[in-house]
């Protein structure tokens, strides 16, 4: 195979379409798009990272196919990408937007001698969650969408001018690479991380990070559109304290929402309480998955808010309600509010103290639903001899001996209804006693 000699091997870090655009200036003395048409290399297939551009690029080069791929993203469909053994949606990519650090374009300028600048543009600048240089612990510049015939990502053609570069660099905070990105570079060098997020897409895992860490960081209302880079990367960095501990740390994060005070009644539910997060789970305008932080949500919101059965939470039917609070108990059964409260603090299911009962407070549905059937079938006590045949001294020892309860154990002085007793419990008693009994033709002495 012949190649174009010398050797032109890319720069420590450098990516595919920087390199190629080197190469081409190196050995044609042509511009990138000059120098693709030249080498019958498609633009559009560059950006897209085709499998075809990596041999002919390693054919022209003398540089192998691995080499080449460690420094690019690779096509795989329309929706995915892969690079380095990792897998992901286009989204996680920006391809579209001039990235760069001013630290290191300066350095690159100031190495070229007196000849035109070489601008490196790094492989990893690509990705969404990278937005610091673990080099200069700068922040990085990144521009909105770029138009024309121009890769965005080859560098050269997009770099400001010297000065520019350093009154960039000057206004460039300073600042550490987040744990979030630091976990993300790791993990394309093929080292371990937390299993919770391993075990899921890197670009999952990363905006499932960003997203709680907003929420958890600017409120959960906060207008994502207006978040500067810097703020996503104090995100990422915040949520990577949450969901580098799995599915109990996510709790964590979550229960941090729930416990912060909403005064608007209206933000009481979970999309006033998850806002942004719960939105993002929710309404999805395509099939992408959210990853495994949807269930954690999920099972979150059923532990803690009265959701009806039949509700439509992330695109599925809640089969059977968990959880009650007084509101929804009452309309629920049609029981008053007031008495739904007091039973289900004299039962212990909510606290004896009803003032301080918070709003938002909830109880299992099942034992709550069931307690206030009883009450509602509940037969006062004074009516007992009424309906089982009894007088009403057996009635008052049936229930101090324990062979029958009232719905609810209760010593204050409350209303007749929460000293009455299961309708039901009655009518087994009954039976229990026929089947036990025997009939008689005479009376024995001493039974009544
Ligand atoms: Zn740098």
């Amino acid at each position: 195979m012949e190649f174009l000699m010398p050797h032109f091997p890319p720069a420590q870090e450098e990516s595919l379409i920087s390199w190629l655009n080197r190469f081409g200036q190196f050995h044609c003395g042509l511009s990138l798009n000059a120098f693709l048409h030249f080498v019958g290399i498609p633009l559009q297939e560059l950006h897209m990272g085709r499998q075809e551009v990596f041999s002919r690029a390693s054919a022209i080069s003398g540089q192998s196919v691995e080499n080449l791929k460690t420094r690019s993203h690779e096509y795989l469909s329309d929706r995915r990408f892969a690079y380095r053994g990792e897998t992901f949606f286009r989204e996680f990519l920006l391809r579209s937007s001039v990235t760069f650090c001013p630290a290191c374009l300066l350095s690159d300028y100031n190495e070229s001698g007196t000849g035109a600048p070489k601008f490196i543009g790094r492989t990893e600048w690509v990705f969404r969650s990278v937005r610091t240089c673990e080099h200069h612990a700068t922040a990085l510049c990144r521009t909105a969408q770029v138009r024309g015939s121009e890769l965005a990502l080859n560098i050269s053609a997009h770099a400001p001018d010297q000065e520019r570069l350093e009154k960039l660099l000057k206004q460039a905070p300073l600042c550490k690479p987040s744990a979030l990105q630091n976990y993300i570079i790791a993990r394309f060098e093929g080292h371990k991380g937390p299993c919770w997020l391993d075990d899921q897409q890197i670009d999952l895992a990363s905006r499932a990070t960003e997203m709680l860490g907003a929420c958890v960081e600017y409120g959960a209302q906060v207008p994502l559109t207006k978040l500067t880079e810097a703020e996503w990367d104090s995100a990422g960095q915040v949520g990577f304290e949450f969901t580098s501990k799995g599915e109990e740390g996510i709790r964590e994060g979550l229960e941090l929402l729930f416990k912060r005070p909403h005064k608007n009644a209206g933000q009481r539910g979970p999309q006033g309480v998850f806002g942004k997060l719960f939105q993002w789970v929710q309404f999805r305008n395509n099939d992408k998955p959210v990853g495994p932080i949807r269930e954690i949500l999920r099972e979150f919101i059923l532990d803690s808010f009265p959701i009806a059965a039949g509700t439509d939470l992330f695109g599925e039917i809640i089969p059977w309600r968990k959880k009650h609070s007084v509101a929804s108990l009452s309309a629920h059964t049609g029981v008053h509010a007031k008495t739904v409260a007091n039973a289900l603090a004299q039962s212990g299911m909510l606290p004896k103290d009803l003032y301080v009962v918070n709003i938002r407070q909830t109880v299992p549905a099942g034992p709550a639903e069931e307690l206030i059937e009883k009450l509602k079938r509940a037969v006062p006590v004074a009516k007992i001899p009424e309906y089982i045949g009894c007088t009403r001294s057996q009635a008052s020892l049936l229930i101090e001996n324990g062979i029958l309860h009232t719905v609810i154990q209760d010593t204050g002085n409350r209303t007749a209804r929460y000293k009455g007793v299961d309708l039901v419990d009655l009518h087994q008693l009954i039976s229990r006693m026929r089947h036990f009994g025997k009939p008689v033709q005479v009376m024995s002495q001493g039974e009544v």
